[in-house]
């Protein structure tokens, strides 16, 4: 949840990040980021930084006699993406904000709009006067809900992930992400960053 200050009369720094988490959390395995986040990611100036700490993925779909289904329209480049892992993410980008810009153990719970200014409501706290609020507060965001009534989130489909990244081992280091199983059941590894293998399996079967 970002919120922008201009008005010099308040003591806040001109941006602030409330999560409502107890700190910037490394949580998550690795995320793949394709070149439209990395657009956006160099308009921010840390690109590269990112670029340098994760493995080019090349990702293919192939049918049951093992041929590569090609998709109309994309070219090979359009098949790769980069794995970052996710924990290194997260403190590069709050290290780009700025730890102090930070305000972690922070819940917002709504926001009154005026004419001038947003009121932005934190639990346990004094209500923060900002320019702009932008709620960036995930699937489940209390200021979605707030901006479009009847947005909520659709209710859980039973799928589920599990995660991890481990020391690579001597797997194939080409960053292949391999499919496999049935009645929706997936899985695979590849290479998430030098050293570091993500692996996962997914599966629709509701887990007790
Ligand atoms: C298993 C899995 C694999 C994925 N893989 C990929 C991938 O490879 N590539 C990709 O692009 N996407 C991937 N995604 C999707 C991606 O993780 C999400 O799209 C992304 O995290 C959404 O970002 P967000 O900022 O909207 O929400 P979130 O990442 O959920 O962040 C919301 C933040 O707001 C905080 N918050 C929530 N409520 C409040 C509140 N009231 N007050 C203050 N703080 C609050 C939360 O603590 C959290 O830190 C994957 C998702 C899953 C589950």
């Amino acid at each position: 949840m970002f919120v922008r200050h201009s008005n010099t009369h308040y003591p806040e720094p001109e941006q602030e990040l409330l999560e409502h988490a107890p700190q910037v959390r490394a949580a998550g395995a690795g995320i793949g980021l394709w070149p439209n986040t990395l657009r956006e990611l160099d308009t921010l100036g840390v690109g590269d930084d990112v670029r340098s700490m994760g493995k080019t993925v090349e990702a293919r779909f192939f049918d049951a006699a093992g041929h590569s289904i090609r998709t109309v329209g994309y070219d090979p480049a359009a098949h790769q993406f980069l794995m970052v892992p996710r924990p290194d993410l997260n403190n590069l980008l709050a290290d780009t904000l700025g730890r102090d810009r930070v305000r972690p153990g922070t819940h917002v719970t709504g926001f009154t709009e005026h004419d001038t200014h947003v009121e932005v409501h934190i639990a346990d706290g004094a209500p923060l006067r900002a320019d702009l609020l932008i709620g960036a507060d995930g699937v489940y965001s209390d200021v979605r809900a707030a901006l479009a009534p009847g947005s909520a989130a659709v209710a859980h489909a039973g799928n589920y992930a599990w995660r991890a990244v481990v020391p690579s081992g001597d797997e194939r280091p080409e960053g292949t992400f391999v499919t496999i199983g049935s009645a929706r059941t997936r899985g695979g590894y590849t290479r998430v960053a030098q050293g570091q293998t993500c692996g996962g399996s997914a599966s629709s079967t509701p887990v007790n």
